[in-house]
């Protein structure tokens, strides 16, 4: 049943809240894409569940038509943009740059539940993670890019190219699912849950982040918080929704929390125009070797390991 929401003094239909069924909905602003991303200007309404606090940005525009943004020039534009950097002696000069160090960091973190197995990296994009974690697992990956996955191959990594929600797994199992950055891109996270927890072994672990809905940073920035860019990211969850989610999935909440990450400095520069509205500047042409690793936490961004009951 959609549900009338107010915007602008005028009524628009929108369908109840894809994580609780909530039909309390707030429209909070309209936006457009990014204007640097390749894709044509997709407008958004971004609306909130006032039951679970989940914000989503809606259009509608096939949002699976948006594959074509994830080419070359967003790698380069990307964390993933080290294997361009260093070029042919990637991985081994990788372990210096911020998406190594986080891959790294988190493979300890699942570590401490489970010590090896199988691991599947959903959008994996070059396959950063899936190399760090080769050292503990039988690791592989998968993205919509087949130019990210072209590149991650080209070092032997085992990745494919292809929508998580249209793989056919065929009875493959995983221990361990990881998907970095990547649940908010999906428009109906149950759908997510359901699946993962089809291809996870009994006891597996599902460990993901996800841009906050409930930070300062976005309720201070809204429409400029640099995490609201859709069609990338196009759900915002709440610790309360990801609780909802957790149990309608029938995962056990192992650990929840706001950890920070490494990025690079000429990344966060480029961020850091974008959300001023700077589109031209020196800044951001000095992303690549002269970058170097930031710890950054702006408690935006939470990370939550999963165990399937
Ligand atoms: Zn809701």
């Amino acid at each position: 049943m959609s549900q009338k929401v107010s915007k602008n003094k005028s009524q628009i239909f929108f369908p109840p809240c894809e994580v609780c069924k909530g039909a309390d909905l707030k429209h909070l602003f309209a936006c457009k894409a990014p204007v640097h991303l390749n894709v044509f200007q997709y407008q958004f309404d971004v609306i909130k569940c006032l039951t679970c606090g989940f914000v989503s940005a809606r259009t509608d525009q096939d949002l699976r038509a948006a594959k074509k943004i994830y080419d070359e020039s967003f790698f380069n534009t990307s964390q993933q943009s080290i294997t361009e950097n260093i070029n042919s002696t990637w991985p081994e000069d990788a372990k210096k740059h911020a998406a190594y160090r986080n891959a790294v960091h988190r493979i300890k973190e699942i570590r401490l539940w489970k010590n090896a197995g199988t691991l599947l990296d959903i959008g994996c994009g070059k396959g950063i993670f899936v190399h760090a974690a080769s050292r503990y697992f039988d690791a592989e990956g998968i993205d919509v890019s087949d130019y990210a996955v072209a590149e991650g191959r080209r070092f032997g990594l085992k990745l494919t190219s292809g929508d998580f929600r249209e793989i056919d797994f065929d009875h493959h199992i995983f221990d361990v699912i990881t998907m970095w950055d990547v649940l908010a891109c999906f428009p109906q996270p149950l759908d997510i849950f359901q699946k993962v927890y089809n291809i996870l072994s009994p006891g597996g672990l599902f460990v993901f982040t996800f841009p906050s809905a409930s930070s300062a940073a976005f309720r201070l920035l809204g429409k400029r918080w640099p995490m609201m860019i859709p069609p990338i990211n196009v759900s915002f969850y709440t610790r309360k929704s990801i609780f909802i989610l957790a149990d309608k999935g029938r995962f056990q909440i192992l650990r929840f929390g706001y950890p920070g990450k490494w990025v690079e400095s000429g990344f966060l520069r480029l961020k850091l125009a974008r959300s001023l509205g700077i589109k031209k500047s020196p800044a951001l042409k000095k992303s690549g070797p002269l970058s170097r690793p930031l710890h950054i936490n702006l408690l935006d961004i939470a990370t939550v390991f999963l165990m399937k009951k």
